[in-house]
């Protein structure tokens, strides 16, 4: 039989950088990991594809996934569903590759009861400052937006113990790099 695949959390703050610094590992041939992409209700950004960031549902739709039970876990998080699909995961799981979910905290929770050896990663922003100067740059939000999502990151940021591995994000290059030490020494 197949050595099970395992799973790699990562998670941080909203705004704190996780996509760029996930660009530079996750194709690291050595990992296998496979993204695990979320089903969400919120609009889509600009460059943001369907099927490709996200699956975009409309709030309908996502509680008729709940209601088919098609989710690991699934969350409200500023105002809108997130969720994990389980189909996806498990499959990947069983042949052995590795999947990478980007989750928030109480996602977070919900998962390491069910996958306890799940690896568990959270980037930091080096200040809340410094987070706050990037969800305003990206232009993404409005600022009650922001707002809400400073709110969260700091509840977040007291929870940091919860993960195995902490890593500040002072540059992506860095960041990526420390990922890099933590997935060699937890998957080679
Ligand atoms: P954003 O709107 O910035 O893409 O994501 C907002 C937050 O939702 C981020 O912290 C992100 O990691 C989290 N998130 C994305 N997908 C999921 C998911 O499937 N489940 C949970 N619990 N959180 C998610």
């Amino acid at each position: 039989m197949k050595k099970r695949g395992k799973i790699i959390i990562f998670a941080g703050p909203s705004g704190v950088g996780k996509e760029t610094v996930k660009k530079l590992f996750i194709n690291d041939p050595r990992f296998k990991l496979k993204y695990s992409i979320s089903a969400t209700s919120r609009e889509k950004r600009i460059g943001e594809k369907n099927g490709d960031n996200y699956h975009f549902l409309t709030r309908s739709k996502f509680e008729n996934w709940i209601k088919k039970d098609r989710f690991l876990e699934w969350v409200t998080f500023a105002n809108n569903y997130y969720g994990t699909p389980y189909k996806f995961l498990e499959n990947h799981l069983r042949k052995g590759q590795n999947v990478l979910l980007e989750i928030d905290l109480v996602g977070v929770k919900k998962v390491i009861k069910k996958y306890p050896d799940a690896v568990t990663i959270f980037l930091l922003p080096p200040t809340i400052a410094d987070l706050e100067k990037r969800l305003l740059a990206r232009k993404t939000e409005n600022i009650t937006e922001i707002k809400k999502r400073i709110d969260i990151a700091r509840a977040e940021i007291k929870e940091k113990d919860l993960f195995k591995y902490q890593v500040i994000n002072k540059t992506p290059e860095n960041s990526a790099q420390k990922i890099i030490e933590i997935l060699k020494k937890e998957l080679l």
